[in-house]
């Protein structure tokens, strides 16, 4: 067996409690200021560093250089441009909910953080999870080495339905949801909602995803994989004769990422449209990606 990575301890709830304490923004705005712009206060529209503090206005500064009209300069605050624009929730629910959407390794849904936080509406909690979990996206960098790819589908009517998707591989229904990933051994994990099951979109997919410095691809023999181009290093284990694991050939580690996934999507969310599958299917990857990342919540404040 291979050693396992020591775990990582991300921010726990009461190092939360001592860095943001209740009623102190300031706290928040210091950090967000910290992490957004860790070179110095940058003018979010046209990127000019040479800003000044307005004094009389704390955390807020003055461009000049785009000011509109040959005005005084364009104002901004420390939460100009991010997800905490236009919002009446203090910068520290916001932050909080960020936290215990990273904590929680099969996510929260908007009715347990309405419920956690005390707020009066659903749809706040829903827009505020939505809204974080859309700067989740991180720029992603393509796969190489040992990568394994995997399909599966969310979603249907029948909750209390075995997980097992190889039973419901062939003839998807129309309610499921066919989500593709792939995963470095070792690494980052790259999933997207597909558009059609089809070669084409199994292709489309692979382009945007694995290095053309691959070293193996592995899949089971779904025949989607089948076409894939001749370059690839592509190695199929056979499911359906009970076929798993071929030395290397193995598709384990995203199908580990699939059953966090669908744990969370049948524990917790419940019902999950298609239309904002995307949205979890980045959080679910965020998550993954950093969780090495002892930083998982400065990183994702960094990019709201
Ligand atoms: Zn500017």
């Amino acid at each position: 067996m291979a050693k396992r990575p020591k775990p990582i301890h991300q921010m726990t709830a009461a190092q939360f409690e001592n860095m943001f304490p209740v009623g102190d923004d300031d706290a928040c705005k210091a950090y967000l200021k910290a992490r957004r712009w860790p070179e110095g206060v940058r003018c979010p529209r046209c990127g000019n560093p040479a800003v000044y503090d307005l004094h009389s206005r704390k955390w807020h500064w003055q461009c000049t250089k785009c000011a509109p009209g040959g005005s005084t300069g364009y104002r901004f605050s420390v939460i100009a441009g991010t997800i905490f624009e236009n919002t009446n929730k203090p910068l520290r629910d916001w932050f909080k909910v960020t936290h215990l959407m990273l904590t929680s390794k099969k996510g929260m849904s908007a009715l347990q953080i309405m419920r956690y936080m005390g707020f009066g509406s659903y749809k706040t909690a829903w827009s505020m999870c939505h809204k974080i979990r859309a700067a989740l996206i991180e720029p992603e960098k393509k796969l190489g080495g040992i990568v394994e790819m995997d399909e599966t589908y969310i979603g249907g009517k029948d909750k209390n339905r075995h997980w097992n998707k190889r039973s419901g591989k062939r003839g998807v229904a129309a309610d499921k949801t066919p989500v593709i990933g792939a995963v470095q051994r070792k690494g980052n994990v790259i999933a997207r909602v597909l558009k059609g099951v089809d070669g084409t979109s199994v292709a489309k997919f692979v382009r945007e995803a694995i290095s053309n410095k691959v070293s193996l691809l592995a899949t089971d023999s779904w025949p989607g994989y089948v076409d894939l181009p001749a370059t690839l290093p592509h190695a199929m284990v056979d499911h359906s004769k009970k076929q798993y694991v071929v030395g290397v050939v193995h598709t384990n580690t995203i199908e580990g990422f699939w059953s966090i996934f669908k744990r969370g999507v049948v524990g917790t969310f419940h019902k999950m449209s298609a239309k904002y599958m995307p949205l979890y299917v980045a959080e679910f990857q965020f998550r993954y990606n950093n969780r090495f990342n002892a930083d998982i919540f400065g990183t994702a404040i960094a990019g709201c």
